[in-house]
Formats: C-alpha cells, sequence, structure tokens
C-alpha cells in the first residue's frame, strides 16, 4: 500500500464516524470509463459511483458545464428563483410521462419526500369526517435510503434494528408475490411504493404481473404508486425510466444518482393532482436544486437524450448479459445471471466466493475492474453508459480466470 494511502487511512481511522468499511484504494482522477489510483494505476470502472458517473469520468460536456455554472452562480437558496430548475423540470416531466418536479440533494430526500407527499395526498383527498388513508405497502429486500422514513420502508431488518422504533403504518409485501400483495393490500393503503428494479437487494427487477396489478390495484381506491427509480431511472436499464418497459406509469417516481453526472441532485415526479397536495411552506431544502446541480443535469440530459445513447446501452447491455450467461455456463459457482440495460449481476454460491472474486479483479496485474457485491452473494454491474464491448470482454476474461481459481496475473 502506497504511503499516502497508509497515512489517509491512519487519520480517517481516527477522525471520522466510522460508517465505511473502504476498500483500500486512492483514487485520483478518472477518464471516460477509467480510474487511476496515486500509484498511476488504471482500472476500469463497472460500477460509476453506485450508478452515479453514468457519462464516466471527465466527460466534455459535464466538465463544461460545471465549470461555466461554478463561475457564474452556484447557490441561491430555494427562495428566490435561478435560470435552470423550470428547464431541468420540463426535461423530466417530458421523459418520464409526469408533470412537476420537486428537486432535492440525494435518493433518501427523495424518497422522503414521495412518502409524505403520499400522506399528505391521502390526507387532502379524504372524504369528510373519514380518516385519512395512511397505510404504506412497500416491499421486503428493498432499499430506500438511509434517513428514518426511508429507512422504515426499506425491506432489510438489518438495516432498521438498531435504529427503532421506526414510523408507523409500513407494511412489508414480498417483492413479486401478487397473492401477498392483494392480502395485505385494503382501503387504508395511501400507497404502494418499490424500485422498479431492485438495486442492493441484488438488482431484481419487478415481475410485469406484480407490477401491473400494484398499478390497478393503487388505480381503483385511489391510493398511489410511488416508483423508486433512483438506481434503474434516467437510462440505466435502456428505458429513460424502468417502468417503461412495463407499459405502467407511476403517480410519483423518484430519481437521484445519475441525474447530475456525480453532483449530488434528486428529484421527486409527481401528476399535477398528486402534486397539489403540497402547499407552499409543506415541505422544502436549502441545498436542493441549486443551479451548479441543475446545470450539470441539463447537461446530462441532453447527452441522454441523443438518439444513440439509449441504444448503445441496449445493445452493449444485451452483449453483456449475454457474455455473462456464457460464463455461467462453464462455470457452476454462477447460480443466476438477470437485470436490464447496464443493470446487471451474477449472483455466486457462496458470500465468500464474492467477496474475493470482487477483491481479486480490482487488485490483480494488468487494469484493476471495479466492481461491487451486494445483497452478499450478487456481483452488481453498473458500468458508466459509455462502456463499450472491448471493456466487457475485459472484464469476462478476468471473471473467467477468477472463477477458474486463477489468481489472474495477467
Ligand atoms: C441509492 C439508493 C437510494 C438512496 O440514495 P442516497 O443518495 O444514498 O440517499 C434510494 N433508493 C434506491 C433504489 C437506491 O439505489
Amino acid at each position: 500500500m502506497s504511503a499516502s494511502l497508509e497515512l489517509i487511512r491512519q487519520q480517517e481511522a481516527q477522525l471520522l464516524v466510522s460508517t465505511y468499511d473502504r476498500v483500500p484504494v486512492l483514487f485520483e482522477r478518472g477518464e471516460g470509463v477509467h480510474l487511476f489510483d496515486c500509484d498511476g494505476r488504471r482500472y476500469v470502472d463497472f460500477l460509476s459511483g453506485i450508478g452515479v458517473n453514468a457519462l464516466g469520468h471527465g466527460h466534455p460536456a459535464i466538465s463544461a458545464a460545471i465549470t461555466a455554472q461554478a463561475g457564474r452562480l452556484i447557490h441561491v437558496s430555494n427562495l428566490f428563483y435561478h435560470e435552470h430548475q423550470a428547464r431541468l423540470a420540463a426535461k423530466l416531466a417530458a421523459l418520464s410521462g409526469l408533470d412537476r418536479a420537486f428537486f432535492c440533494n440525494s435518493g433518501t430526500e427523495a424518497w422522503e419526500c414521495a412518502l409524505k407527499l403520499a400522506r399528505a395526498y391521502a390526507r387532502s383527498a379524504k372524504k369528510n369526517g373519514a380518516k385519512p388513508k395512511a397505510k404504506l405497502l412497500v416491499m421486503d429486500n428493498s432499499f430506500h435510503g438511509r434517513t428514518l422514513g426511508s429507512l422504515a420502508t426499506t425491506g432489510n431488518k438489518k438495516y432498521r434494528a438498531p435504529f427503532a422504533p421506526m414510523l408507523p403504518g409500513v407494511t412489508f409485501v414480498r417483492f413479486n408475490d401478487v397473492a401477498d400483495l392483494e392480502a395485505k393490500f385494503d382501503d387504508s393503503v395511501c400507497a404502494i411504493g418499490l424500485e422498479t428494479v431492485q438495486g442492493e437487494g441484488g438488482v431484481l427487477p419487478a415481475s410485469r404481473e406484480f407490477l401491473t396489478r400494484a398499478r390497478v390495484l393503487t388505480r381503483e381506491s385511489g391510493a398511489l404508486l410511488l416508483l423508486d427509480e433512483i438506481q434503474c431511472g434516467l437510462g440505466r436499464t435502456g428505458a429513460m425510466f424502468a417502468y417503461q418497459h412495463y407499459g405502467v406509469t407511476p403517480d410519483v417516481v423518484t430519481v437521484a444518482k445519475p441525474l447530475a453526472a456525480g453532483l449530488p441532485l434528486g428529484a421527486v415526479l409527481a401528476t399535477h393532482d398528486v402534486a397539489a397536495a403540497f402547499k407552499p411552506g409543506m415541505h422544502g431544502t436549502t441545498f436542493g436544486g441549486g443551479p451548479l446541480a441543475c446545470a450539470a443535469a441539463i447537461a446530462f440530459l441532453g447527452e441522454l437524450a441523443k438518439p444513440e445513447m439509449l441504444e448503445h446501452i441496449r445493445e452493449t447491455g444485451a452483449y453483456f448479459k449475454e457474455q455473462l450467461l456464457a460464463l455461467k455456463a462453464r462455470h457452476a459457482e454462477i447460480v443466476d445471471v438477470r437485470g436490464m440495460g447496464l443493470m446487471l449481476a451474477a449472483e455466486l454460491r457462496s458470500a465468500e466466493q464474492a467477496k474475493s472474486t470482487v477483491a481479486a479483479a480490482l487488485t490483480r496485474g494488468g487494469d484493476g475492474y471495479v466492481i461491487n457485491r451486494t445483497h452478499d452473494t450478487v456481483l452488481r454491474f453498473l458500468p458508466p453508459y459509455i462502456i463499450a464491448r472491448e471493456h466487457v470482454d475485459g472484464l469476462i476474461a478476468v471473471l473467467d480466470d477468477l472463477l477458474s481459481g486463477g489468481n489472474a496475473n495477467a
């Protein structure tokens, strides 16, 4: 380990709240799909900072937008107007089929806002004298973020338990189990909330039947369908929004990770009717939707709107998935391959094997490969949208070697 990394490691161990178990790599710069560490070693990025750097590193359109805006205006607060929020909202509305946007700074904040919107909408829609609907139906194995509301709706006891008691009125449904959804749905439900493709839970797409049923149940009863596309939205799956693969439109969708191509920005998109449940003063944020992040997001959506971009994601994703399936056919250690577009996963037989594969891909000789393990046994791939077949071939060769027991000192 280099001396500068070792020093930073020691300082962080003394000075930071110990929430992260970091991988011992000190990245210094990035270029396209590559990252470089403090020793000048090159890595191919198959994670994009957990789905954030969707155009890779140092993309000229993003750098130019950030540089220009940083010199003009970085922050004004939401007390005033600036030129970018309405422009960005218009683009997001056109892409999503929804009408209005609220901007915040992160995924969990976007989901918090969606939950608040569901409760407020139910209250505003209730008949005189009736009790407002308040029950939230959310999914086992889901992930919505770390703040208390999002955490209360996250279907993983390990994350919730240390912080109990949780927000009341939350019921968990088995993901993709239509009978369980129907059994738990009733008139007191104000919203069904789910990730269209579960990300942290191991890259599990909602089934067509399940998502369609959730849409019908909510529509019939006046409850809302909230979709969390913080990880799977904005091109990741080869559609602008993952729900577009299903022909379903939610009442509310949340986006964040890739939205500002690396700067923190989240958004909640809702129909006019639902958005009207919030009146001035009911919700807000100091930083959310600032000029700098919005300028970056407009540049990002400009790139994403180029017709070849989604096509490239679909084609490269399909090629990548084929290669993973071929790898599965050669290695019994891989028990499943799944995902859509450039949100893919290979589930391994054991957690140890997944852990050692991720570590070895990173530290082997030659280019390192940055991949990630989620849900213990799942290798997750969230490469930048600009990844090419040759990079996929490189990764597949490394995985092939590692799964054959090679230490891959190529
Ligand atoms: C990452 C993620 C979140 C939380 O986003 P943060 O920006 O880390 O708060 C919420 N939902 C999903 C589906 C995510 O992938």
